[in-house]
Protein backbone atom coordinates (compact mmCIF):
# COMPACT_ATOMS: atom_id res chain seq x y z
CA UNK A 1 0.00 0.00 0.00
CA UNK A 2 2.54 2.27 0.19
CA UNK A 3 4.40 2.22 -2.73
CA UNK A 4 0.86 2.88 -4.12
CA UNK A 5 0.62 6.19 -1.98
CA UNK A 6 4.23 6.99 -3.18
CA UNK A 7 3.86 6.34 -6.87
CA UNK A 8 0.25 8.16 -6.13
CA UNK A 9 2.04 11.07 -4.55
CA UNK A 10 4.93 11.57 -7.48
CA UNK A 11 1.94 11.62 -9.73
CA UNK A 12 0.26 14.42 -7.95
CA UNK A 13 3.31 16.50 -7.21
CA UNK A 14 4.37 16.46 -10.93
CA UNK A 15 0.72 17.44 -12.44
CA UNK A 16 0.72 20.31 -9.32
CA UNK A 17 3.95 21.97 -9.57
CA UNK A 18 4.27 24.72 -6.62
CA UNK A 19 0.96 23.41 -4.53
CA UNK A 20 2.80 22.69 -1.33
CA UNK A 21 -0.31 22.91 0.66
CA UNK A 22 -2.59 21.08 -1.16
CA UNK A 23 0.33 18.61 -1.57
CA UNK A 24 0.08 18.26 1.99
CA UNK A 25 -3.42 18.10 2.89
CA UNK A 26 -3.71 15.10 0.32
CA UNK A 27 -0.87 13.65 1.54
CA UNK A 28 -2.07 13.24 4.92
CA UNK A 29 -5.79 12.33 3.59
CA UNK A 30 -4.20 9.82 1.44
CA UNK A 31 -2.02 8.37 4.07
CA UNK A 32 -5.15 7.69 6.24
CA UNK A 33 -7.08 5.44 3.60
CA UNK A 34 -5.01 2.97 3.61
CA UNK A 35 -7.08 0.15 5.22
CA UNK A 36 -10.04 1.53 3.69
CA UNK A 37 -8.16 0.90 0.13
CA UNK A 38 -7.44 -2.27 1.26
CA UNK A 39 -10.59 -3.37 2.09
CA UNK A 40 -12.32 -1.73 -1.36
CA UNK A 41 -10.36 -2.55 -4.43
CA UNK A 42 -13.00 -1.35 -6.60
CA UNK A 43 -12.08 1.92 -5.49
CA UNK A 44 -8.39 1.73 -7.00
CA UNK A 45 -10.13 -0.09 -10.21
CA UNK A 46 -12.67 3.36 -10.75
CA UNK A 47 -9.50 5.42 -10.46
CA UNK A 48 -11.68 7.16 -7.44
CA UNK A 49 -8.41 8.73 -5.80
CA UNK A 50 -7.54 10.01 -8.84
CA UNK A 51 -10.81 11.69 -9.40
CA UNK A 52 -11.21 13.28 -6.17
CA UNK A 53 -7.86 15.29 -6.25
CA UNK A 54 -9.42 16.85 -9.74
CA UNK A 55 -11.73 19.78 -8.83
CA UNK A 56 -14.74 19.36 -10.67
CA UNK A 57 -14.13 22.73 -11.98
CA UNK A 58 -11.84 26.11 -11.64
CA UNK A 59 -12.03 29.43 -12.46
CA UNK A 60 -9.78 31.97 -12.51
CA UNK A 61 -11.01 35.71 -13.52
CA UNK A 62 -9.49 39.49 -13.67
CA UNK A 63 -11.11 41.37 -10.78
CA UNK A 64 -10.89 45.48 -12.01
CA UNK A 65 -11.42 47.89 -9.66
CA UNK A 66 -11.22 51.73 -8.72
CA UNK A 67 -9.39 53.30 -5.73
CA UNK A 68 -10.36 56.35 -3.54
CA UNK A 69 -7.68 57.87 -5.36
CA UNK A 70 -9.18 57.02 -8.97
CA UNK A 71 -6.52 55.08 -9.83
CA UNK A 72 -6.99 51.34 -11.35
CA UNK A 73 -6.26 48.27 -8.92
CA UNK A 74 -6.39 44.52 -10.40
CA UNK A 75 -6.56 41.40 -8.48
CA UNK A 76 -6.99 38.06 -9.38
CA UNK A 77 -10.36 36.29 -8.71
CA UNK A 78 -11.00 32.36 -7.90
CA UNK A 79 -13.53 29.54 -7.59
CA UNK A 80 -12.34 26.30 -6.87
CA UNK A 81 -15.82 24.02 -6.92
CA UNK A 82 -14.14 20.61 -5.86
CA UNK A 83 -16.89 17.90 -5.27
CA UNK A 84 -20.42 18.20 -5.41
CA UNK A 85 -20.96 14.40 -4.69
CA UNK A 86 -23.04 14.90 -1.74
CA UNK A 87 -24.46 18.31 -2.20
CA UNK A 88 -24.09 21.96 -3.92
CA UNK A 89 -20.95 23.13 -3.64
CA UNK A 90 -20.32 24.90 -0.47
CA UNK A 91 -17.06 26.60 1.18
CA UNK A 92 -15.47 30.11 1.93
CA UNK A 93 -14.13 33.07 -0.02
CA UNK A 94 -10.85 34.08 1.46
CA UNK A 95 -9.11 37.73 0.82
CA UNK A 96 -5.63 38.24 1.33
CA UNK A 97 -2.81 38.84 -0.10
CA UNK A 98 -1.04 35.23 0.27
CA UNK A 99 -4.05 33.51 -1.84
CA UNK A 100 -2.96 31.94 -4.97
CA UNK A 101 -4.72 28.43 -6.51
CA UNK A 102 -2.95 26.31 -4.64
CA UNK A 103 -3.54 27.67 -1.53
CA UNK A 104 -7.32 27.91 -2.18
CA UNK A 105 -7.25 23.58 -3.68
CA UNK A 106 -5.80 23.00 -0.30
CA UNK A 107 -8.47 24.50 1.43
CA UNK A 108 -11.54 22.96 -1.04
CA UNK A 109 -9.95 19.64 -0.59
CA UNK A 110 -10.09 19.67 2.93
CA UNK A 111 -13.77 20.95 2.59
CA UNK A 112 -15.03 18.36 0.91
CA UNK A 113 -14.57 15.95 3.83
CA UNK A 114 -15.30 18.58 6.52
CA UNK A 115 -18.81 19.08 4.87
CA UNK A 116 -19.23 15.29 4.63
CA UNK A 117 -18.78 15.00 8.17
CA UNK A 118 -21.15 17.54 8.93
CA UNK A 119 -23.64 15.24 8.12
CA UNK A 120 -25.31 17.66 6.14
CA UNK A 121 -25.75 17.23 2.01
CA UNK A 122 -22.87 19.67 1.00
CA UNK A 123 -20.40 19.70 -1.85
CA UNK A 124 -17.27 20.99 -1.16
CA UNK A 125 -15.32 24.17 -2.85
CA UNK A 126 -13.57 27.50 -1.78
CA UNK A 127 -12.72 30.81 -3.38
CA UNK A 128 -11.25 34.06 -3.00
CA UNK A 129 -8.48 36.56 -4.33
CA UNK A 130 -5.31 38.19 -3.65
CA UNK A 131 -7.00 41.26 -2.95
CA UNK A 132 -6.01 42.58 0.98
CA UNK A 133 -8.82 44.31 3.03
CA UNK A 134 -6.39 45.82 5.34
CA UNK A 135 -5.88 49.23 5.06
CA UNK A 136 -8.39 49.63 2.33
CA UNK A 137 -11.84 52.07 3.44
CA UNK A 138 -14.90 50.39 2.75
CA UNK A 139 -15.62 51.97 -0.30
CA UNK A 140 -12.78 50.47 -1.74
CA UNK A 141 -13.97 46.71 -0.36
CA UNK A 142 -17.45 47.63 -1.86
CA UNK A 143 -15.37 48.64 -5.26
CA UNK A 144 -13.50 45.48 -4.85
CA UNK A 145 -16.82 43.09 -3.95
CA UNK A 146 -19.09 44.50 -7.10
CA UNK A 147 -16.40 43.82 -9.14
CA UNK A 148 -15.28 40.27 -7.85
CA UNK A 149 -19.03 38.94 -8.00
CA UNK A 150 -19.48 40.70 -11.42
CA UNK A 151 -17.42 37.78 -12.53
CA UNK A 152 -18.45 34.97 -9.92
CA UNK A 153 -22.24 35.07 -9.99
CA UNK A 154 -22.32 33.26 -13.14
CA UNK A 155 -21.14 30.16 -11.47
CA UNK A 156 -22.94 30.36 -8.14
CA UNK A 157 -26.63 30.14 -6.80
CA UNK A 158 -28.61 28.34 -4.01
CA UNK A 159 -28.56 24.75 -5.54
CA UNK A 160 -25.42 24.87 -7.49
CA UNK A 161 -22.73 26.52 -5.44
CA UNK A 162 -22.75 28.57 -2.06
CA UNK A 163 -19.99 30.52 -0.91
CA UNK A 164 -19.56 32.41 2.77
CA UNK A 165 -16.60 33.98 4.28
CA UNK A 166 -13.35 32.90 5.47
CA UNK A 167 -10.30 35.34 6.37
CA UNK A 168 -10.65 38.58 5.31
CA UNK A 169 -14.46 38.17 4.36
CA UNK A 170 -16.95 38.61 7.38
CA UNK A 171 -20.10 40.43 7.35
CA UNK A 172 -19.47 43.56 5.39
CA UNK A 173 -18.01 41.74 2.52
CA UNK A 174 -20.68 39.09 2.49
CA UNK A 175 -23.29 42.60 2.42
CA UNK A 176 -21.24 43.68 -0.36
CA UNK A 177 -21.12 40.30 -2.20
CA UNK A 178 -24.69 39.35 -1.65
CA UNK A 179 -26.18 43.17 -3.05
CA UNK A 180 -23.99 42.43 -5.91
CA UNK A 181 -25.45 39.06 -6.75
CA UNK A 182 -29.14 40.43 -5.70
CA UNK A 183 -28.95 42.71 -8.60
CA UNK A 184 -27.22 40.66 -11.17
CA UNK A 185 -29.20 37.99 -11.10
CA UNK A 186 -32.64 39.73 -10.21
CA UNK A 187 -33.63 36.90 -7.43
CA UNK A 188 -33.03 37.23 -3.26
CA UNK A 189 -32.01 33.57 -2.50
CA UNK A 190 -29.65 31.86 0.01
CA UNK A 191 -26.71 32.47 -2.35
CA UNK A 192 -24.13 33.19 0.14
CA UNK A 193 -24.30 32.23 3.63
CA UNK A 194 -22.84 34.14 6.73
CA UNK A 195 -25.39 36.77 6.02
CA UNK A 196 -26.54 39.83 7.96
CA UNK A 197 -29.59 38.86 10.41
CA UNK A 198 -32.31 41.37 8.52
CA UNK A 199 -31.64 39.78 5.00
CA UNK A 200 -31.58 35.91 5.46
CA UNK A 201 -28.83 35.25 7.99
CA UNK A 202 -28.80 32.52 10.86
CA UNK A 203 -28.16 33.39 14.38
CA UNK A 204 -25.10 31.73 16.05
CA UNK A 205 -23.44 31.67 12.43
CA UNK A 206 -20.95 34.13 13.43
CA UNK A 207 -20.50 32.25 16.61
CA UNK A 208 -20.59 28.79 15.27
CA UNK A 209 -16.84 28.18 13.88
CA UNK A 210 -15.44 28.88 17.58
CA UNK A 211 -18.19 27.65 19.57
CA UNK A 212 -17.72 24.50 17.44
CA UNK A 213 -14.40 24.02 18.17
CA UNK A 214 -14.12 24.30 21.56
CA UNK A 215 -17.62 22.00 22.10
CA UNK A 216 -15.12 19.61 20.16
CA UNK A 217 -12.28 19.78 22.27
CA UNK A 218 -14.97 19.30 25.41
CA UNK A 219 -16.15 15.52 23.69
CA UNK A 220 -12.25 14.96 23.23
CA UNK A 221 -11.84 15.82 27.19
CA UNK A 222 -14.71 14.05 28.15
CA UNK A 223 -13.24 10.37 26.59
CA UNK A 224 -10.63 11.16 29.57
CA UNK A 225 -13.18 11.97 32.17
CA UNK A 226 -11.62 15.28 31.62
CA UNK A 227 -13.67 19.08 30.81
CA UNK A 228 -12.78 22.81 30.01
CA UNK A 229 -13.48 23.70 33.54
CA UNK A 230 -10.26 25.20 35.29
CA UNK A 231 -8.52 24.73 32.24
CA UNK A 232 -5.83 27.91 31.10
CA UNK A 233 -5.89 27.34 27.41
CA UNK A 234 -3.94 29.56 24.27
CA UNK A 235 -6.04 30.87 21.11
CA UNK A 236 -4.14 31.86 18.26
CA UNK A 237 -5.46 35.06 15.86
CA UNK A 238 -7.98 37.32 17.26
CA UNK A 239 -10.42 37.17 13.89
CA UNK A 240 -14.41 35.79 13.59
CA UNK A 241 -13.13 32.17 14.94
CA UNK A 242 -10.64 33.36 17.41
CA UNK A 243 -12.89 36.01 19.15
CA UNK A 244 -15.99 33.11 19.58
CA UNK A 245 -13.87 30.43 20.79
CA UNK A 246 -12.36 32.64 23.80
CA UNK A 247 -16.03 33.39 24.34
CA UNK A 248 -17.44 29.62 24.35
CA UNK A 249 -14.26 28.35 26.53
CA UNK A 250 -14.40 30.63 28.92
CA UNK A 251 -18.24 30.35 29.27
CA UNK A 252 -17.43 26.44 29.52
CA UNK A 253 -14.89 27.38 32.87
CA UNK A 254 -11.89 27.58 31.23
CA UNK A 255 -9.26 30.99 30.95
CA UNK A 256 -8.02 31.85 27.67
CA UNK A 257 -4.27 33.87 28.31
CA UNK A 258 -3.34 34.50 24.71
CA UNK A 259 -4.27 35.99 21.10
CA UNK A 260 -1.96 36.89 18.25
CA UNK A 261 -2.53 38.50 14.82
CA UNK A 262 0.40 38.80 12.37
CA UNK A 263 2.69 41.29 14.34
CA UNK A 264 2.50 38.89 17.42
CA UNK A 265 0.74 37.67 20.49
CA UNK A 266 -0.66 39.12 23.61
CA UNK A 267 -0.01 36.67 26.77
CA UNK A 268 -2.80 38.18 29.42
CA UNK A 269 -1.92 35.73 32.46
CA UNK A 270 -5.16 36.96 34.08
CA UNK A 271 -7.55 35.74 31.41
CA UNK A 272 -9.42 37.16 28.88
CA UNK A 273 -12.36 37.96 30.41
CA UNK A 274 -16.33 39.26 28.70
CA UNK A 275 -15.41 43.03 29.54
CA UNK A 276 -11.82 42.08 27.27
CA UNK A 277 -13.36 39.99 24.88
CA UNK A 278 -15.54 43.05 24.15
CA UNK A 279 -12.71 45.26 24.10
CA UNK A 280 -11.28 42.75 21.14
CA UNK A 281 -13.78 42.64 19.18
CA UNK A 282 -14.82 46.34 18.79
CA UNK A 283 -11.06 46.88 18.13
CA UNK A 284 -10.93 44.11 15.51
CA UNK A 285 -14.34 44.64 14.25
CA UNK A 286 -15.02 47.83 14.16
CA UNK A 287 -11.40 49.66 14.47
CA UNK A 288 -9.84 47.28 12.35
CA UNK A 289 -6.81 47.66 14.63
CA UNK A 290 -3.50 45.73 16.25
CA UNK A 291 -3.91 43.16 19.31
CA UNK A 292 -0.85 45.10 20.63
CA UNK A 293 -3.49 47.91 21.84
CA UNK A 294 -4.80 45.12 23.68
CA UNK A 295 -1.37 44.86 25.77
CA UNK A 296 -0.88 48.26 25.80
CA UNK A 297 -4.26 48.84 27.36
CA UNK A 298 -4.04 46.23 29.79
CA UNK A 299 -0.46 46.09 30.81
CA UNK A 300 0.10 42.94 29.69
CA UNK A 301 2.84 41.19 27.67
CA UNK A 302 3.07 41.53 24.51
CA UNK A 303 5.03 39.07 22.32
CA UNK A 304 6.01 41.01 19.06
CA UNK A 305 6.19 38.64 16.19
CA UNK A 306 5.99 35.09 17.94
CA UNK A 307 3.40 33.06 18.11
CA UNK A 308 1.86 32.08 21.34
CA UNK A 309 2.80 28.58 21.79
CA UNK A 310 5.17 28.79 24.13
CA UNK A 311 2.85 29.93 26.94
CA UNK A 312 2.15 27.00 29.04
CA UNK A 313 -1.49 25.78 28.71
CA UNK A 314 -4.05 22.66 29.07
CA UNK A 315 -5.31 23.37 26.25
CA UNK A 316 -4.14 25.17 23.06
CA UNK A 317 -7.15 26.61 20.24
CA UNK A 318 -4.82 27.11 16.78
CA UNK A 319 -7.57 29.90 15.40
CA UNK A 320 -5.33 31.64 12.96
CA UNK A 321 -3.78 30.26 10.14
CA UNK A 322 -2.18 27.18 7.74
CA UNK A 323 0.95 26.07 9.40
CA UNK A 324 0.91 27.99 12.16
CA UNK A 325 2.21 25.65 14.82
CA UNK A 326 5.43 24.06 13.52
CA UNK A 327 7.20 21.35 15.12
CA UNK A 328 9.15 23.50 17.69
CA UNK A 329 5.86 24.60 18.87
CA UNK A 330 4.30 21.50 19.24
CA UNK A 331 7.70 20.17 20.79
CA UNK A 332 6.53 23.27 23.28
CA UNK A 333 2.90 22.91 23.87
CA UNK A 334 3.86 18.82 24.84
CA UNK A 335 6.79 19.96 27.22
CA UNK A 336 4.36 22.21 29.06
CA UNK A 337 1.59 19.55 29.48
CA UNK A 338 -0.60 20.85 26.80
CA UNK A 339 -3.33 17.93 26.89
CA UNK A 340 -5.46 18.87 23.54
CA UNK A 341 -5.49 20.81 20.82
CA UNK A 342 -8.39 21.99 18.78
CA UNK A 343 -7.97 23.28 15.53
CA UNK A 344 -10.31 26.48 15.05
CA UNK A 345 -8.38 27.16 11.53
CA UNK A 346 -7.85 25.03 8.71
CA UNK A 347 -4.53 23.03 8.62
CA UNK A 348 -2.70 25.46 11.02
CA UNK A 349 -0.43 22.17 12.46
CA UNK A 350 2.20 21.18 10.09
CA UNK A 351 2.45 17.23 9.72
CA UNK A 352 5.77 17.08 11.73
CA UNK A 353 3.74 19.05 14.70
CA UNK A 354 0.57 16.50 14.20
CA UNK A 355 3.26 13.57 14.35
CA UNK A 356 4.24 15.30 17.72
CA UNK A 357 0.93 15.46 18.55
CA UNK A 358 -0.10 12.26 17.77
CA UNK A 359 2.61 10.17 19.53
CA UNK A 360 2.58 11.81 22.73
CA UNK A 361 -1.24 10.74 22.73
CA UNK A 362 -2.55 13.71 23.72
CA UNK A 363 -6.30 14.95 22.24
CA UNK A 364 -5.70 16.14 18.99
CA UNK A 365 -8.77 17.32 16.44
CA UNK A 366 -7.61 17.89 13.16
CA UNK A 367 -9.29 21.18 11.69
CA UNK A 368 -11.84 19.34 8.86
CA UNK A 369 -13.84 17.83 11.86
CA UNK A 370 -13.21 20.22 15.07
CA UNK A 371 -13.66 23.79 12.79
CA UNK A 372 -16.72 21.87 11.05
CA UNK A 373 -19.10 23.46 12.89
CA UNK A 374 -18.96 27.11 10.65
CA UNK A 375 -19.84 25.28 7.35
CA UNK A 376 -22.51 23.26 9.41
CA UNK A 377 -24.45 26.20 10.87
CA UNK A 378 -23.71 27.92 6.94
CA UNK A 379 -25.76 24.43 6.22
CA UNK A 380 -28.25 25.68 9.18
CA UNK A 381 -28.62 28.75 7.52
CA UNK A 382 -28.94 27.10 3.63
CA UNK A 383 -32.33 25.37 5.32
CA UNK A 384 -33.42 28.51 6.70
CA UNK A 385 -33.65 30.37 3.54
CA UNK A 386 -35.02 27.24 1.56
CA UNK A 387 -37.83 27.16 4.38
CA UNK A 388 -38.07 31.01 4.54
CA UNK A 389 -38.33 30.74 8.32
CA UNK A 390 -35.46 32.08 11.24
CA UNK A 391 -34.82 29.56 14.07
CA UNK A 392 -34.24 30.86 17.41
CA UNK A 393 -30.54 31.27 19.09
CA UNK A 394 -31.04 28.26 21.11
CA UNK A 395 -32.15 25.63 18.64
CA UNK A 396 -29.48 26.67 15.79
CA UNK A 397 -26.99 26.76 18.88
CA UNK A 398 -28.78 23.34 20.25
CA UNK A 399 -28.39 22.12 16.56
CA UNK A 400 -24.64 23.12 16.21
CA UNK A 401 -23.93 21.24 19.38
CA UNK A 402 -25.27 18.22 17.98
CA UNK A 403 -23.56 18.28 15.07
CA UNK A 404 -20.00 18.49 16.75
CA UNK A 405 -21.45 15.78 18.95
CA UNK A 406 -22.00 13.81 15.87
CA UNK A 407 -18.98 14.19 14.05
CA UNK A 408 -17.05 13.42 17.20
CA UNK A 409 -18.90 10.21 17.71
CA UNK A 410 -18.30 9.42 13.32
CA UNK A 411 -14.90 9.85 14.58
CA UNK A 412 -14.76 7.85 17.87
CA UNK A 413 -17.07 4.57 15.25
CA UNK A 414 -14.27 4.94 12.89
CA UNK A 415 -11.29 4.72 15.25
CA UNK A 416 -13.05 1.29 16.30
CA UNK A 417 -13.80 0.30 13.21
CA UNK A 418 -10.19 0.33 12.05
CA UNK A 419 -8.28 -0.16 14.99
CA UNK A 420 -6.73 3.48 15.37
CA UNK A 421 -7.83 4.33 18.74
CA UNK A 422 -7.02 8.30 19.72
CA UNK A 423 -6.03 9.32 15.75
CA UNK A 424 -8.74 11.71 15.43
CA UNK A 425 -6.78 12.89 12.07
CA UNK A 426 -6.92 9.34 10.90
CA UNK A 427 -10.46 9.12 12.01
CA UNK A 428 -12.00 12.11 10.53
CA UNK A 429 -10.45 11.45 7.24
CA UNK A 430 -11.96 7.64 6.91
CA UNK A 431 -15.22 8.95 8.34
CA UNK A 432 -15.45 12.06 5.68
CA UNK A 433 -13.89 10.18 2.93
CA UNK A 434 -16.58 7.11 2.96
CA UNK A 435 -20.10 9.17 2.52
CA UNK A 436 -18.23 11.09 -0.95
CA UNK A 437 -16.71 7.64 -1.96
CA UNK A 438 -19.97 5.75 -2.40
CA UNK A 439 -21.46 9.03 -3.90
CA UNK A 440 -19.57 9.26 -6.28
CA UNK A 441 -19.73 5.55 -6.73
CA UNK A 442 -23.03 5.12 -7.03
CA UNK A 443 -23.05 8.28 -9.84
CA UNK A 444 -21.18 6.58 -12.40
CA UNK A 445 -18.11 8.82 -14.24
CA UNK A 446 -19.20 11.82 -13.83
P1 LIG B 1 -10.30 36.45 10.20
O1 LIG B 1 -9.87 37.16 8.99
O2 LIG B 1 -11.50 36.91 10.95
O3 LIG B 1 -9.09 36.37 11.25
C1 LIG B 1 -7.87 35.80 10.90
C2 LIG B 1 -6.90 35.98 12.05
O4 LIG B 1 -5.73 35.23 11.79
C3 LIG B 1 -6.46 37.42 12.24
O5 LIG B 1 -6.18 37.65 13.59
C4 LIG B 1 -5.19 37.48 11.40
O6 LIG B 1 -4.26 38.48 11.79
C5 LIG B 1 -4.60 36.12 11.67
N1 LIG B 1 -3.78 35.71 10.52
C6 LIG B 1 -4.17 35.57 9.24
N2 LIG B 1 -3.13 35.22 8.46
C7 LIG B 1 -2.07 35.15 9.29
C8 LIG B 1 -0.71 34.83 9.10
N3 LIG B 1 -0.23 34.49 7.89
N4 LIG B 1 0.10 34.85 10.19
C9 LIG B 1 -0.39 35.17 11.42
N5 LIG B 1 -1.66 35.50 11.66
C10 LIG B 1 -2.48 35.47 10.62
O7 LIG B 1 -10.46 34.89 9.75
P2 LIG B 1 -11.26 33.73 10.46
O8 LIG B 1 -11.20 33.88 11.92
O9 LIG B 1 -12.56 33.59 9.77
O10 LIG B 1 -10.40 32.44 10.01
C11 LIG B 1 -9.30 31.94 10.76
C12 LIG B 1 -8.99 30.52 10.35
O11 LIG B 1 -10.15 29.69 10.56
C13 LIG B 1 -8.62 30.32 8.87
O12 LIG B 1 -7.71 29.24 8.77
C14 LIG B 1 -9.95 29.90 8.25
O13 LIG B 1 -9.76 29.17 7.05
C15 LIG B 1 -10.50 29.02 9.37
N6 LIG B 1 -11.94 28.79 9.33
C16 LIG B 1 -12.82 29.83 9.37
C17 LIG B 1 -14.17 29.60 9.36
C18 LIG B 1 -15.16 30.70 9.53
O14 LIG B 1 -16.34 30.38 9.72
N7 LIG B 1 -14.79 31.94 9.51
C19 LIG B 1 -14.71 28.23 9.23
C20 LIG B 1 -13.70 27.19 9.31
C21 LIG B 1 -12.37 27.49 9.32
P3 LIG B 1 -4.02 39.77 10.83
O15 LIG B 1 -5.23 40.63 11.06
O16 LIG B 1 -2.76 40.36 11.30
O17 LIG B 1 -3.94 39.25 9.41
Amino acid sequence: MSEFVQSFMQNLKAKNPSQPEFIQAVQEVIESLAPVIERHPEYIECKLLERIVIPERTMIFRVPWLDDAGKVQVNTGYRVEFNSAIGPFKGGLRFHPTVNLGILKFLGFEQVFKNSLTTLPMGGGKGGSDFDPKGKSDNEVMKFCQSFMNELFRYIGPDTDVPAGDIGVGGREIGFLFGQYKKLANEFTGVLTGKGLAWGGSLIRPEATGYGTTYFAREMLKTRGESLKGKVATVSGSGNVAQYAVQKITELGGKVVTLSDSDGSIYDSKGIDAEKLAFVMNLKNVKRGRIKEYADKYSCEFLAGKRPWGVKCDVAFPCATQNEVDVNDANALVKNGCKCVSEGANMPSTPEAVDVFLKAKILFGPGKAANAGGVATSGLEMSQNSLRLSWTREEVDQRLDGIMCAIHTQCANAMDEYKCKDNYVMAANIAGFKKIADAMMAQGLV
